[in-house]
């Protein structure tokens, strides 16, 4: 795969750096994970710097991650999901969250309901009544062309949510298979887009440790289905920057 697409988003001219301490001022913040390990990959860096601070962060993870080794007899779906999600707590336990602060939907992975699917209007109310409930100042969303198809649904979910609320609600958009599978019209081109790159050099060992937890999807932990998913050395390196790209939309 060409490395124009990745270059053109994470080495562009115009992006603006910012130091750590920049999170600060997202106050009270929401980490939207399609799935169990995403909110490590995108925004682990993030939300070690947040929690060292002392801002308040609270993850919403979308699916249940239960499909991704769907031929496991050791590991069937409810046990892979009960699995994923005992890692997520371990990976935000890491980066400083405690598990009252995560919250599991539990829509089915692979089959999160987008805006044309008949279980939408409903998905968007459960993420309506958790932003009433919670009223973050800045939500961290996968980003809105993302490609893979849970990535997508997740972000018409929680946009539409926020329509719905009419809540002020500051939007920072990560990539996660941005970085590896974007065809160009994936990437941001809207001139009110802006790229951002955070600097996590100080929490980089943290967010490395986050990622390890998560060892169902970067280890061979479930070792009887050849058809598994596992997160590739090549995929992880991605994430394992001094950085992290994030992309808002200018209003
Ligand atoms: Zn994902």
């Amino acid at each position: 795969m060409s490395n124009a697409p990745q270059t053109s988003f994470a080495n562009s001219p115009e992006i603006e750096s910012w130091e750590a301490e920049t999170v600060i001022g997202w106050g009270k913040t929401l980490v939207v994970a399609p799935h169990p390990d995403d909110e490590s990959l995108g925004c682990g860096g993030a939300v070690a710097l947040l929690r060292k601070f002392g801002n308040d962060v609270a993850v919403l993870t979308v699916s249940d991650g239960a499909l991704s080794h769907p031929n496991s007899k050791k590991f069937p779906p409810a046990k892979l999901r009960d699995l994923r999600e005992r890692e997520t707590i371990a990976a935000l336990d890491i980066l400083g969250v405690s598990e009252d602060k995560i919250t599991f939907l539990r829509f089915p992975d692979g089959s999160v309901p987008g805006e044309l699917s008949d279980d939408f209007a409903a998905a968007v109310t459960i993420v309506k009544d958790y932003l009433t409930a919670n009223s973050p100042q800045t939500i961290l969303l996968p980003w809105r062309r993302d490609p893979h198809p849970d990535h997508l649904a997740s972000w018409q979910i929680v946009k539409a949510s926020i329509i719905e609320c009419g809540g002020d609600y500051r939007v920072l958009e990560y990539p996660i298979w941005l970085w590896e599978r974007a065809e160009n019209a994936d990437l941001p081109r809207e001139k009110n887009i802006k790229i951002r790159r955070l600097e996590i050099n100080e929490a980089a060992v943290q967010k490395q440790a986050a990622i390890r937890a998560h060892a169902s999807q970067t280890t061979g932990l479930i070792d009887d289905d050849p058809n598994g998913f596992q997160l590739s050395a090549e995929v992880l390196a991605h994430f394992d920057g001094e950085f992290e790209i994030y992309f808002e939309e200018i209003k």
